[in-house]
């Protein structure tokens, strides 16, 4: 593996200065940065083979594309899938759960049906079911949490009856960091035949993510979250469900045959990818993939814990520290508050120190109704954080108390 100075050479933004001072990044959680060769990657397109994918029958369309499905291809190998078929690209985490609740509730949800969602959800994984919720007549059900932050697996088996359709969770929580027990999840709605989503959002980047071992009906995740571009974005789904769901949107490319009477779809998985894709970010996305291999997604896993291990020690030897989520399965992301102090002043003293954390109630505002509180400060870390940067954490958070002393 390469060592820490070499990795974090790979990053050209990680050198930067912010107001004077080196730039500590911990909101890995919110988007992750992008080492050079995801930069190039993205450039190359635009300088020399930039043409729009699957339309044209020059040189340039015929390089974009091939390109394009060579992503596809680094996509579907990266999270074990069985086929190209069942790799979509969409934008991001929440353009995937949007279009698979649309698409799912068209074809199978009716007045009275349940759909399982969990308490640490992201808004992401809640608005788009409620949406459809509302359209069709059915219901969410919430599996609850703990003190810890963990959700509570017999609660869990007590939702699951014949009006649920569909489970909702996520792999890990963005506000919290507890990783859930998914393959217990999965193999109890499989035994009464309903099918399980995994937002992916926080899960994929943080170690080895295999579709088929898990056995999940659907996987989502973000681009951006894995070191690779914005506006680019994965909804797996087993060809079984992707044949049988009609399309979230209509448009070129996701087309047979259109007529003004009657239009047919495009084979799997064009279906459903209306209009022009983001190809220049799934190619910088799939180079970020090959980066995430070449670090090695053990070592990148191992890294992690530690630097969460070490974060934890500091930050909760903190008097007036209180940490929210401690559970002894989580990511490498810390979730706090300091006594008597807003979390927006926490976070911008530690800004003008050059720090950067995430404030507030991270998208899951039903997370903090949990714990009465209104947000959180969030240190959300990655495998190209150091030891070092922790203790500049921790420096910085005894000055924000002394400043409010
Ligand atoms: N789900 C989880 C667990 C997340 O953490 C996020 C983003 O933070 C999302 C969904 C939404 O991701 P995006 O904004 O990339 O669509």
């Amino acid at each position: 593996m390469k060592n820490i100075a070499e990795i974090r050479a790979d990053f050209p933004i990680l050198s930067r200065k912010v107001y004077g001072k080196p730039l500590v990044y911990f909101d890995n959680g919110a988007t992750t940065q992008k080492p050079q060769c995801v930069l190039d990657a993205v450039d190359e397109v635009y300088e020399s083979y930039n043409g729009n994918i699957h339309r044209g029958v020059h040189f340039l369309s015929d390089m974009s594309s091939e390109a394009y499905e060579k992503a596809r291809e680094k996509v579907r190998s990266f999270i074990n899938a069985d086929k190209r078929e069942e790799i979509v690209f969409t934008s991001g985490t929440t353009g995937s759960i949007n279009g698979i609740a649309f698409s799912f509730g068209e074809r199978y949800i009716k007045p009275g049906d349940e759909i399982i969602l969990s308490h640490l959800e992201h808004h992401a994984n809640i608005v788009p079911w409620q949406m459809m919720c509302e359209r069709k007549g059915a219901v969410l059900r919430v599996i609850p949490i703990n003190d810890k932050g963990e959700i509570i697996l017999d609660e869990y088996y007590k939702l699951l009856s014949s009006k649920t359709k569909l489970v909702s969770v996520t792999q890990a929580s963005n506000a919290l960091g507890t990783i859930l027990p998914v393959k217990e999840i999965i193999a109890a709605a499989h035994s009464v035949n309903v099918p399980v989503l995994i937002d992916g959002a926080q899960g994929i980047q943080h170690g080895i993510v295999d579709v088929k071992a898990m056995d999940t009906d659907f996987y989502v995740f973000s681009g951006h979250k894995i070191y690779g571009p914005a506006g680019i974005g994965v909804l797996y789904g087993k060809e079984k469900w992707f044949s049988e769901l009609p399309p979230f949107q209509g448009g070129g490319d996701m087309v047979d045959k259109v007529t003004f009477e009657k239009t047919t779809y495009n084979e799997l998985p064009f279906k459903f990818e209306a209009g022009t894709m983001n190809y220049p970010a799934a190619i910088g996305l799939a180079r970020a993939l090959d980066y995430v291999l070449s670090i090695g997604r053990e070592n990148i896993a191992s890294r992690e814990k530690e630097l969460l291990s070490y974060a934890t020690g500091r930050l909760s030897a903190i008097k007036g520290l209180k940490i929210y989520g401690t559970s002894d399965r989580k990511i490498s992301t810390i979730s706090f508050h300091i006594k008597d102090i807003h979390q927006y002043d926490t976070g911008m003293i530690l800004d003008k120190i050059g720090i950067a954390v995430r404030t507030g109630t991270h998208c899951a505002q039903p997370v903090m109704d949990r714990y009465g509180i209104d947000g959180t400060v969030r240190a959300s870390l990655c495998f190209y954080n150091t030891k070092e940067e922790i203790d500049t954490l921790a420096d910085g958070i005894e000055k924000v108390k002394s400043m409010f002393a």
